[in-house]
């Protein structure tokens, strides 16, 4: 898939990671889980909604025996700042009780998402808990994120694309791209990654 600007949206944006990179480093992160899981099941939790495009992405990539299932978790944030507040929206459908559970997020930011749901799995006795991130913000983490599977380790730049959003926006993108050149004083809301 070509990198060029095609839409409007796209002047604001400054491409990171072209689309060619994420698909050489997801089927990377997919050689390592299986080496990890030979022989084993996985289910892998997409925590919505930034993670699609990675999750479907990883998942067609990963020659295992797999489950899927989804998680909403919110932040409080301003367009841009995170607080710190983390609420489940939507929970996972599957008991998760001895199972293989990877949790495949978009990016790690403060690192308390993660952390918040690491937690919160972790009483539900699943027989192992990873945590694969495609970037990670190692600048921005205020708390320790143990991240099992990292694809790109970013810096502390807002960026869009590959399902990662601006006010709904960008997910389409096919690449990840730094964000420039936006209003940034929307008030503190209720935010679904
Ligand atoms: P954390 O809890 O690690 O601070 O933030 C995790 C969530 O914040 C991510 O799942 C994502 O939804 C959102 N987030 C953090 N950094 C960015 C970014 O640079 N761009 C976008 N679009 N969302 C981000």
């Amino acid at each position: 898939m070509g990198n060029e600007p095609v839409f409007a949206i796209e002047q604001n944006t400054e491409v990171l990671i072209d689309n060619a990179a994420i698909t050489a480093k997801v089927a990377e992160m997919a050689r390592q889980i299986e080496a990890d899981f030979e022989g084993e099941s996985v289910l892998l939790v997409g925590i919505l909604k930034g993670s699609i495009h990675f999750l479907s992405d990883l998942a067609r990539h990963l020659r295992l025996d797999s489950q899927l299932d989804f998680l909403q978790a919110s932040s409080y944030h301003g367009a841009r700042e995170t607080t710190g507040l983390v609420q489940i929206r939507k929970d996972l459908d599957i008991n998760i009780a001895g199972l293989n559970v990877i949790l495949v997020e978009d990016i790690v930011d403060t690192g308390t998402t993660v952390n918040h749901l690491r937690e919160l799995l972790l009483t539900r006795k699943p027989k192992t808990l990873r945590i694969a991130a495609l970037l990670s913000k190692p600048d921005a983490h205020r708390v320790d994120a143990q991240v099992d599977y990292v694809g790109f380790e970013i810096p502390n730049e807002f960026v869009v694309g590959y399902g990662l959003d601006y006010g709904e926006r960008y997910r389409n993108l096919p690449y990840i791209a730094i964000l420039r050149n936006q209003d940034d004083n929307s008030q503190p809301e209720l935010f679904a990654g």
